[in-house]
């Protein structure tokens, strides 16, 4: 991107000075090699302990960060370093580099800045990966997946709305939770398969319910970055609630923070005409994002979902209780609504219904649970 926006000299220069830091924290006899692109390697002799190593990391991390100035601008370089130990003298260095190359990929996962030591459980967990990609294209031709629905109540109990979480029922390892294969969508294509089947089963649910006299509440739905932005979704939501006759106002979709900052000016858009639907939006895991809150103000939001990270202990004397505390009062300014999800016990309910948080969601209330029960939840 460098090369793109200030020329093919400027590229050459951060390249040069990335092989000078890396030289100031390595010794004389360690090898400095650009692997390609944005790569480098490093090789280091002799037996190094794991706390050795893992300083070394870290001033390599260190090193990196600090700005350089190029053409003006004040850039910053945010490293991920994968690691992998020679295990015997004679290892394939392709599996070698393989390695490393593995580790790298886990540390960027965690977020730019960071380092791994290869473990052989991250190629179990690639292979695994390999096997489950093959395995949701043919799960989505067979209809393996399926949904539970959690109860979203007021502190009283009643409830207000449901939240569809997604099941994959796998051929061979059964039960495989949303966390695992989720994500493995997002990074193929099937996301946007996957998404579609999850509408059409919340949406076939509703109707159903209406059909049998139920009192409906609005669904929830997780929606994925890919499929928000993708040009066929709004039109694909419109088709689908006039084919099973749903109004839009029973349907709520949940975008994490991060998803609706990557592109403010498309996700106006997008919102806007979701808005038109009657579809209300809700921001997921929100306080998770690190992100500015201006969006906010932008964005034509209904909901703050407050992290399940922040409710764990909200109840004793803690950062996360200011935490929930400075969201429920920002919300509430905002004239939005507050959920708190992973509610547990009833402390944690007292501390967040003393501050005024609207709704609750979690363990302490119900479970997610299959629509069959939810059914008798909601006649009662
Ligand atoms: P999320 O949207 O943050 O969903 C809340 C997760 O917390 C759910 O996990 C739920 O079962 C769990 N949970 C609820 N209450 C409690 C509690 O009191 N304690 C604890 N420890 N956990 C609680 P689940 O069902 O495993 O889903 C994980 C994530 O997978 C979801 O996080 C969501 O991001 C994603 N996901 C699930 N279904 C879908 C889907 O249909 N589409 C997309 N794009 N993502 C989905
Ligand atoms: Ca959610
Ligand atoms: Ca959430
Ligand atoms: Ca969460």
């Amino acid at each position: 991107r460098i090369n793109d926006t200030l020329g093919h000299k400027a590229g050459d220069d951060l390249l040069c000075e990335v092989s000078v830091r890396l030289a100031r924290v390595t010794r004389e006899d360690d090898v400095i090699a650009r692997w390609g692109g944005d790569e480098f390697i490093v090789l280091m002799k002799g037996q190094l302990s794991s706390e050795s190593i893992a300083i070394k990391a870290m001033e390599i991390l260190e090193v990196m960060r600090d700005p350089i100035e190029l053409e003006g601008h004040h850039l910053s370089i945010l490293t991920s370093i994968g690691i992998a130990q020679l295990a015997e003298k004679d290892q394939e260095a392709d599996a070698f580099i393989q390695q490393a190359d593995i580790a790298m990929y886990q540390a960027k996962m965690q977020g730019p800045g960071n380092y791994r030591i290869f473990a052989t459980e991250m190629a179990d967990r690639i292979n695994r990966n390999f096997r489950y990609e093959q395995d949701l294209k043919n799960s989505l031709e067979t209809e393996l997946f399926s949904l539970v629905y959690q109860a979203k109540v007021k502190a009283g109990g009643s409830i207000v709305g449901l939240e569809a979480l997604c099941r994959w029922q796998h051929p061979d390892d059964g039960m495989v939770p949303p966390d695992e294969f989720i994500s493995l969508a997002e990074e193929s294509n099937l996301i946007l398969a996957l998404s579609e089947q999850v509408f059409h089963l919340a949406l076939s649910q509703l109707a159903r319910w209406r059909e049998a006299g139920i009192r409906l509440v609005p669904v929830s739905i997780n929606v994925s970055g890919r499929q928000l932005l993708s040009e066929s979704f709004v039109p694909f939501l419109h088709e689908a609630l006039l084919k099973y006759g749903i109004e839009g106002r029973l349907l709520e979709l949940e975008i994490t923070e991060g998803v609706l900052v990557s592109d403010i000016d498309r996700c106006i858009e997008v919102l806007s005409k979701l808005k038109a639907l009657g579809v209300a939006i809700s921001v997921d895991d929100f306080g998770t994002g690190y992100s500015s809150l201006s969006y906010l103000k932008r964005l034509p939001i209904d909901v703050l979902k407050i992290d399940r990270s922040f409710i764990e202990e909200c109840d004793s004397v803690s950062e996360d209780a200011k935490i929930c505390e400075t969201i429920i009062n920002l919300a509430r300014n905002l004239e939005l609504t507050t959920v708190a999800e992973g509610v547990e016990t009833q402390s944690q309910l007292a501390f967040l219904q003393s501050h005024g948080c609207d709704l609750y969601q979690g363990y302490y209330f119900h479970r997610p649970l299959p629509a069959a029960q939810v059914k008798g939840l909601l006649d009662e």
